[in-house]
């Protein structure tokens, strides 16, 4: 491996302790040269991230109170990070800084990404390396996208150029020179960024958890680590609930085929997850990669005989609900029948109007509406392989004896997706992994 880009997010970088973890993972692999750092997360439950703070002040300034107070608490931090690291840092410049710029600023951003900013000079003056701020190589055009031509290119150029560096992450330039951020947990955007910049062979993304997990701690009891999964699957399982990684981050990477690694700072010999574009041929692994899913469900069934010889009438009924700006999730059809199955919320706000429009502009014999569902995904890219997974699906369910309300098999065949009542949520996901993953 010639060279990996190491973002470090808020809990691996929230005292001196963990900065020191962080720069133990860095010095042991020469290969790891390009360093991306979040601002001080929490180093408790209750703990206030730095991020928050810097928010906080800005939303003071805005109201015009005092925000000396909540200002200095972010100082605290930084000095007690400093005087344990026993560097030498002028802190109170950067916070003076700080105090000047914030009563004019339109917006959050630029107080926001001051926490990365400051926290990844000091780690850089604690390595004995460049540092190289965000600003300066990663770019947005007018709208607020990222202009990634330019980005690629001068970030490329400038990191080469130096060999090695520590970079702040969450945040770029506007074309006015303003700073802009991304969404929260946007780091992990600016590792993938970075890694895909300077051409890296890894992007490694170190947290508190040692890899995905294969379904939800909080339903089922010790899920097993994901040790592979591929872009794709980990696209489905994170829109369906689970999340590891900023949903933006994949994206840079992906396209260069670069793989990313979640890793455990506190755990460093922990393998944790890796994220490729397919699995090594080698690796043998279970046909089922993970279980997500979401509550908050509607499901819109609308009935009308001879349904299936009337052109265009799926294609009137998508077009009722998005006029009313909801998506649809699934859309299972029988002969006289088709249900649109939505999100519970925006139906909810919309509810008369779209009944009135299918009504009037489709005529239908009956419309059912069927509340709180929640559709269970199951995904693997080895299920397209292997005969009787819907077998083993139903069998799991009905053994716990829930009833199934919708079937949808994504057509690349990656995941099936179960529509159940809400009630038997917890019930029908502990039974799919007993079944499938353990
Ligand atoms: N510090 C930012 C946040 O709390 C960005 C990040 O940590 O990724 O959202």
């Amino acid at each position: 491996m010639n060279v990996i880009t190491a973002k470090f997010g808020g809990t691996s970088l929230a005292d001196a302790s963990q900065i020191k973890k962080a720069v133990k993972i860095i010095k042991d692999n020469p290969a790891r040269k390009f360093v991306v750092a979040s601002a001080p997360g929490k180093r408790f439950s209750d703990d206030i991230k730095i991020t928050d703070l810097l928010y906080k002040c800005h939303a003071q300034s805005k109201n015009n109170e005092d925000f000396s107070g909540t200002l200095k608490k972010i100082s605290d931090r930084y000095e007690e990070i400093i005087k344990e690291l026993g560097i030498s840092f002028d802190i109170q410049s950067e916070i003076e800084t700080i105090k000047k710029n914030l009563p004019v600023c339109p917006t959050g951003d630029y107080p926001a990404s001051r926490g990365e900013y400051i926290n990844s000079k000091i780690i850089a003056k604690f390595l004995g390396w460049p540092f190289v701020d965000a600003a300066e190589i990663i770019f947005f055009d007018e709208k607020g996208i990222l202009n990634e031509e330019k980005t690629f290119k001068t970030a490329g150029e400038k990191l080469k150029e130096l060999n090695y560096a520590v970079i702040p992450g969450f945040y770029g330039s506007m074309p006015d020179g303003s700073i802009k951020t991304f969404s929260r947990g946007g780091s992990d955007v600016t590792g993938s960024i970075i890694a895909r910049s300077v051409k890296a062979d890894l992007y490694e993304n170190w947290t508190d958890v040692s890899g995905m997990l294969s379904a939800d701690p909080r339903i089922v009891n010790a899920p097993k680590v994901i040790e592979y999964i591929t872009y794709t699957e980990l696209r489905e399982l994170s829109y369906m609930g689970a999340s590891v990684l900023h949903e933006d981050a994949v994206f840079p990477v992906r396209k260069a085929g670069i793989p990313i690694n979640i890793r455990n700072t506190n755990k460093p010999d922990d393998k944790g997850t890796l994220i490729t574009a397919s699995i090594p041929k080698n690796i043998t692994k279970s046909p089922v990669t993970g279980i997500a899913g979401r509550k908050g469900f509607t499901s819109v069934r609308v009935e009308k005989t001879m349904m299936n010889s009337e052109t265009g009438f799926g294609a009137r009924l998508l077009y009722i609900f998005s006029r009313s700006g909801i998506p649809f999730e699934h859309c299972p059809s029988g002969i006289d029948t088709i249900s649109v199955v939505v999100n519970s919320e925006l139906f909810d706000n919309r509810r008369e109007i779209i009944l009135r429009e299918i009504k009037n502009e489709l005529n239908p014999d009956f419309i059912t509406i069927e509340k709180n569902l929640a559709s269970i995904a199951i995904v693997g890219e080895g299920m397209v392989s292997v005969k009787g997974m819907a077998a083993k699906i139903f069998a799991a369910l009905a053994k716990s004896g829930i009833n199934i309300r919708m079937i949808d098999q994504g057509s690349d065949e990656l995941n099936i997706i179960i529509g159940i009542d809400e009630a038997d949520y917890e019930k029908a996901v502990n039974a799919l992994y007993k079944e499938m993953i353990s």
